[in-house]
């Protein structure tokens, strides 16, 4: 459920047990993450028990470090705090890279007109993400998240500030009630998220609540890995005059073409360069 400071803790048949990793996961250099399925063996002690075993994982990620996730949900808001196209396609970037299926949500949607909005949304549909628009405030599109995670386990992932724990208590109203003992136990900070940690939302479904950020880099350690991340520029990669072509200055670039023709972004291919720079920069340093 979550792991905090070397302790792991477990649930187990409607019970919490604070665990502690047998010594053998260090040796094999095997860490135990929020999402794992594990055996455990009880101690003496109430509540208190050790990991024994890791079962195989169905997915696995490092940033955030989770396993057994079968989505991630993306939220940043039209406004207060603006969305960052650079935090947001940084992000993007890493769960492609990661192989992980992506939805965004765009949050505070009563805040902006619809045309903002509208063209906000365009430009990651047009990148091919699935973007579902809400507003805790009306309740808007509460319910279209709801469905999209039913029978799920899905991270919520987003910056500070952009109604992260709002959604869930929607999602899961009965949330605070129901885990109020456990929220002493582990030490829930109020609406803010320290740790990653999973919350049941039904018998089949869990959200993993993730700390929100300010900055995130990105996991290509590579420039040239950077295009391969952006969805929307898949299909037009390897149809450069270079082969080499980073699709910033050379001649006949078809990702270039695209941008021109308008079926990529601009928004999108700015980030890129940005971000493009950025990686090059850094692995000279
Ligand atoms: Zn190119």
């Amino acid at each position: 459920m979550k792991g905090v400071g070397g302790f792991y803790y477990v649930d187990a048949a409607c019970a919490l047990y604070e665990c502690r990793a047998r010594g053998v996961f260090r040796k094999q250099g095997r860490t135990p993450l929020v999402g794992d399925i594990v055996d455990i063996e009880p101690t003496d002690e109430e509540g208190v028990a050790f990991l024994t075993e890791i079962h195989p994982r169905k997915s696995e990620m490092i940033r955030p470090a989770v396993a057994n996730v079968d989505q991630v949900v993306l939220i940043f808001s039209c406004q207060r705090p603006n969305p960052n196209p650079g935090l947001i396609d940084r992000f993007l970037i890493n769960m492609q890279k990661q192989d992980m299926e992506t939805v965004i949500c765009i949050s505070k949607i009563d805040t902006v007109e619809e045309k903002e909005l509208a063209e906000l949304k365009e430009v990651y549909v047009s990148a091919g993400y699935r973007v579902v628009c809400i507003s805790n405030e009306t309740g808007q599109g509460i319910d279209e998240i709801r469905k999209l995670i039913s029978g799920k386990t899905t991270v919520l992932s987003g910056p500070s500030g952009v109604g992260k724990s709002s959604l869930i208590n929607s999602l899961v109203p009965d949330f605070k009630a129901e885990t109020g003992e456990i929220s002493e136990k582990i030490g829930r900070g109020k609406n803010t998220t320290r740790h990653t940690e999973i919350i049941p939302v039904d018998d089949d479904t869990m959200i993993i609540d993730t700390p929100g950020y300010s900055s995130i880099e990105v996991l290509c350690q590579d420039e040239d890995e950077i295009a391969s991340c952006m969805r929307e520029f898949i299909p037009y990669l390897g149809e450069c005059r270079f082969a080499s072509c980073a699709h910033i200055s050379e001649p006949d670039c078809r990702v270039k073409q695209a941008v021109e023709e308008g079926k990529i972004s601009l928004k999108r291919y700015e980030s890129y360069k940005e971000i493009y720079g950025s990686v090059k920069s850094r692995r000279k340093w």
